[in-house]
Parts: C-alpha cells; sequence; structure tokens
C-alpha cells in the first residue's frame, strides 16, 4: 500500500496534494508537525476532508518530533492531546513513537503505529527492537534505519524474514535505503511512504507515480523475479525506466530496482538474500565483481569487465553486453564489413578495453591513442594477448602524427570521457574527411560536439545512445529468459 506522506503547511494545500496523488496511492499520512500551528484546529475535519477528495484512502496521522527527524518544536504535553485527538476525528492509524506512555490513543479504536527511528544508522538488533514495539495485540511495529552500508541495507531484508508474523514497517531511509521503500512486499511491510514531486518527506522518498507506475508495487508477488542496476552513483541510472518499462509492455512478472552499492561482497549477499535473478552493473564495480563470478563469458574474460551478473543453478554467471551493444549500432551504419577496416580508438580506459575486444574479434586493425600513452600500450598488450583475429597497436605521436593517418582511416571511436555533458571534443585538431565513420559511445548529450563536428564534415556518425540502448536491449532479453523461464531458478 503507497501512502502519500504530506509535506503542506496548510490544510487547503495538503487537500490539493492529496488530490493531485489520489490515482497512485491507497493512505495518507497527515504530517501534522509540518502544518503551521495556525492550520492545528482544522485537524479534526481533516480524515473526512481527505477522504472527500478520494473515498477509500486510509488515514495515518503523525506529529513528529524534531528528534525524530519531525519539525514538532511546541511542547510535548499539546502533542500528546493533539494525538488523542487525533485518534477520536476518524483517523484509521495513529503514530505514537515506541517511548510515548500510555495515551487516550491507544484505546480510541485507531490502529496504532508504534514507531522507532535511527536517524544515523542501522542498529544491530533490529529483529528485537522490532518485536518489542508492540504494547497491545494488533499494533504495528515500524522501524526506521538509516543504513550507511550496502550492509546494513542486507540487514534491513534479513531482519524483515524473522518478522513475518508481526505486522511490520520496516524501513531504511536514505539513499542505501531505497530499495526497501519500493520492495513493501518482499518485505513484508504494511505499507511504504511517498512524497509528492519535488517535495520530499524523508530521505529517499520516491513518488507514488513512480512506485504505482514505473515499480508496478501492486503487482508484486512471492513468485515476482528481482532484478537490479547497482553502482555508485546509481540514482541518476537510466535503466529502471528500460526495463521495468519493457517487463510492463510484455507482461512479465519481474521488477528492476537501483541499489547504491558500495562494495561487492555485501551485494552478493543481498542478491542471495532478496533473491535477485540478475543486476546490471555499472560504475565502478565492473572490475571488482569479477571475483565473486563462477563462470564467465569470453566478452567479460576479454573486457575484463562484466556489466551483467545472471542466477544460474550452477552459480553467478557474468556476460559483457557492451560488447554486442558497441556491434550492433556499428553494423547497422557499415557498407563494409569491419574486417581489415582501419579504426582509430580514443581512450585506453574501462570501455574501451570492451570496446577493442569487440573490434579485434570482428578482425579489424585498431590504433589506440590515448592521452596517456602507458595505459594505451597496456591495453594493446592486452588485447593483442587475447588471440583473436585483429591488429593492434598504439599512435604515440602527438596530434600531428595522428592527423597525418587520417586519410586511411575508416571508423573514429571515441571512448574517452571527453563530451560528456557537451562539453569537449577529444581530437579538436584532428581533420576529418567526409569519408570516415564517427562513433561516439559518450550519451550524455549524444551530440556531443565530436559527433556535431563529424557529421557537419560529411562522416556517418553513430551515437552513443544506441549503444546504449542495444546493450540494454542484449540484457533485457537475459533477462526475460530467467524471468520467463517458469519455476524458480534460486
Ligand atoms: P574510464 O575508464 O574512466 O576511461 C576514461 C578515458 O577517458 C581514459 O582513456 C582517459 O584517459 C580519458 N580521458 C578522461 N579525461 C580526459 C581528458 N580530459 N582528455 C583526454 N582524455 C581523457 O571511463 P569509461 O568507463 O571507459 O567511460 C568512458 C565514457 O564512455 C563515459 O562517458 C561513459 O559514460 C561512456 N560509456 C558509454 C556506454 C554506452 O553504452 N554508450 C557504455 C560505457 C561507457 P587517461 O587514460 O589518460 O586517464
Amino acid at each position: 500500500m503507497i501512502y502519500l506522506t504530506t509535506t503542506a503547511t496548510t490544510i487547503p494545500r495538503v487537500l490539493q496534494q492529496v488530490s493531485e496523488q489520489a490515482s497512485w496511492i491507497e493512505g495518507v499520512e497527515i504530517r501534522a508537525d509540518l502544518l503551521d500551528p495556525t492550520e492545528l484546529s482544522g485537524l479534526t475535519t481533516l480524515a473526512r476532508a481527505v477522504r472527500d477528495c478520494s473515498s477509500g484512502l486510509k488515514v495515518l496521522g503523525t506529529i513528529r518530533r524534531e528528534a525524530d527527524g519531525g519539525r514538532w518544536t511546541g511542547e510535548e504535553s499539546k502533542r500528546r492531546i493533539l494525538l488523542d485527538r487525533l485518534s477520536r476525528a476518524g483517523f484509521d492509524l495513529v503514530d505514537l513513537e515506541s517511548d510515548l506512555p500510555t495515551v487516550d490513543a491507544e484505546r480510541s479504536g485507531a490502529t496504532i503505529v508504534r514507531s522507532l527511528h535511527d536517524l544515523k544508522g542501522t542498529p544491530a538488533n533490529l529483529e528485537r527492537l522490532a518485536s518489542t514495539l508492540p504494547r497491545n495485540p494488533g499494533e504495528v511495529a515500524k522501524v526506521a534505519v538509516t543504513p550507511q552500508s550496502t550492509a546494513e541495507l542486507v540487514a534491513i531484508f534479513r531482519a524483515a524474514d524473522r518478522l513475518r508474523d508481526l505486522p511490520h514497517v520496516l524501513l531504511g531511509m536514505g539513499p542505501f535505503g531505497v530499495p526497501s521503500r519500493i520492495l513493501t512486499r518482499r518485505l513484508g511491510n504494511m505499507l511504504t511512504f511517498a512524497s509528492a514531486p519535488g517535495e520530499s518527506a524523508a530521505p529517499g522518498h520516491l513518488t507514488p507515480r513512480a512506485l504505482s507506475e514505473l515499480y508496478r508495487l501492486a503487482s508484486h508477488r512471492d513468485s515476482t523475479r528481482w532484478f537490479a542496476v547497482v553502482g555508485n552513483p546509481i540514482a541518476h541510472s537510466r535503466s529502471p525506466a528500460y526495463h521495468n518499462g519493457r517487463f510492463a509492455e510484455e507482461g512479465i512478472d519481474a521488477v528492476y530496482v537501483p541499489v547504491l552499492v558500495d562494495a561487492v561482497a555485501p551485494l552478493f549477499e543481498l542478491a542471495d538474500a532478496l533473491p535477485l535473478s540478475g543486476f546490471s552493473v555499472t560504475i565502478p564495480h565492473k572490475r571488482g565483481v569479477l571475483a565473486l563470478l563462477s563462470q564467465m563469458g569470453d566478452d567479460v574474460r576479454a573486457a575484463q569487465a562484466c556489466n551483467t551478473v545472471l542466477r544460474t543453478p550452477s552459480g553467478w554467471r557474468g556476460v559483457n553486453t557492451d560488447v554486442i551493444g558497441f556491434l550492433a549500432p556499428l553494423d547497422e551504419v557499415l557498407d563494409d564489413p569491419l574486417r581489415g577496416a582501419s579504426v582509430l580508438l580514443l581512450g585506453a580506459g574501462g570501455s574501451a578495453r570492451a570496446v577493442g575486444y569487440a573490434l579485434l574479434s570482428r578482425g579489424a586493425k585498431v590504433s589506440i591513442w590515448n592521452r596517456t600513452a602507458s595505459h594505451a600500450r597496456a591495453l594493446a598488450g592486452d588485447l593483442a594477448g587475447l588471440g583473436v583475429d585483429g591488429t593492434v597497436d598504439v599512435l604515440e605521436q602527438g596530434s600531428e602524427g595522428v592527423s597525418a593517418s587520417a586519410p586511411t582511416v575508416d571508423i573514429v571511436v571515441n571512448t574517452t570521457s571527453v563530451g560528456m555533458n557537451g562539453e569537449g571534443d577529444p581530437v579538436p585538431w584532428y581533420h576529418f574527411r567526409g569519408h570516415e565513420v564517427v562513433y561516439d559511445i559518450v550519451y550524455t548529450p549524444p551530440q556531443t560536439p565530436l559527433i556535431v563536428r563529424a557529421a557537419h564534415a560529411g562522416c556517418r556518425v553513430v551515437t552513443g545512445d544506441r549503444m546504449f540502448a542495444a546493450q540494454a536491449a542484449a540484457q533485457y532479453e537475459l533477462y526475460r529468459s530467467i524471468a520467463t523461464a517458469g519455476g524458480p531458478d534460486v
């Protein structure tokens, strides 16, 4: 159940927030501590007014103290009087902190949410803390902690598994806790909280629409397959939109969540705990995950990087869809086969490894040029040792030497990060002849200065968003085959 946590300071604005979000929510948490004190007299009719906005909505009343992350700074005795009043004013649920002495609200007939907040970390004894919260039968134990690591997120899921018989809400606040706001059903949580767009009531809140439409909370079942994208940072990844969109389009019982990961060992613990059926790996873990794979494809071995991890009955298998994702759009624009084509490869970082392997596996003649020549030499040495068809060398000369090779270059590929945010050209001195295919894998934005300049010179161009889409499509096929394979493979 998705509850909108209101953030407005006036009652008319609270009701406006409810009306605007009503299509995606089943309940509303009225945060009375955020209301202007002059509005508090209107609380007694607010539950009814919320239901007038949209019938069937459950209403939870909360007056959060500053010590628990709220804004109530008034007298504690006044707060308790207000809490009692809420419980008699048609609120379905009332939030009472665990340390409150008995108040009338407990005798009111409203469901009590007995809450405990840790704004700094995740206590070790989560399960015991939660199970000792309720004072009376029927109370809901709510524990909101602030995980500071992926390991602490794992602890939340493990604790939830041991609380199956207790009505509970176990949440991680902040960036590490985001999956706990989405995987409500997996955690056995009674509800999850969300905020109106641009109005975050608590760290890590998503919008009701994102929870409802992107993550399809109402569709989660015991049979649902969980997938993820893992990295650091992760909040801006486009992968959840892509994969959840495709799962929804095809009616596949699978959901894909973003997970902030600070270390690979707890990532694999999380993958076991959820369990994940597969996950996409992004910066900075593409190399780190290799140590925990039990099988890897040639593409992963060659690129020494893995962007896709799949659960198999015999352990985790690593795949690198950047290789196929790079080649697919190139094949679409090339008139001639790649075999024997002369390629100028700019850059010698992580993605240059996958791109270099892709080109060599098709028999291309690759010349690497990089800002730091020693990195180019190391990459060329590794690629040459792979025993694939093509040839590889390093352009040690400065800009003049590289420019001199231009007439014989068929394809220029940029794998440096220059051009991100629309800034910079990795080779501003390079003169395009117009016969080349120019491929820039940078996709933020796709129209990089290099692409604009090459197109202006008459070159055929391939933009990085096409590689992104092709590698994501290849990943999706792998995830879909797991998600539709029938019984659980875990
Ligand atoms: P990386 O491992 O950090 O490598 C960065 C490369 O850029 C290195 O060769 C580095 O040279 C060079 N470089 C950085 N700053 C430079 C500068 N100011 N001038 C000249 N060269 C510079 O990064 P990566 O993982 O390979 O990613 C590179 C880019 O590819 C990123 O923009 C990423 O978003 C994009 N990418 C796109 C896709 C896609 O699907 N389209 C997939 C993967 C990556 P040094 O060796 O001298 O440091």
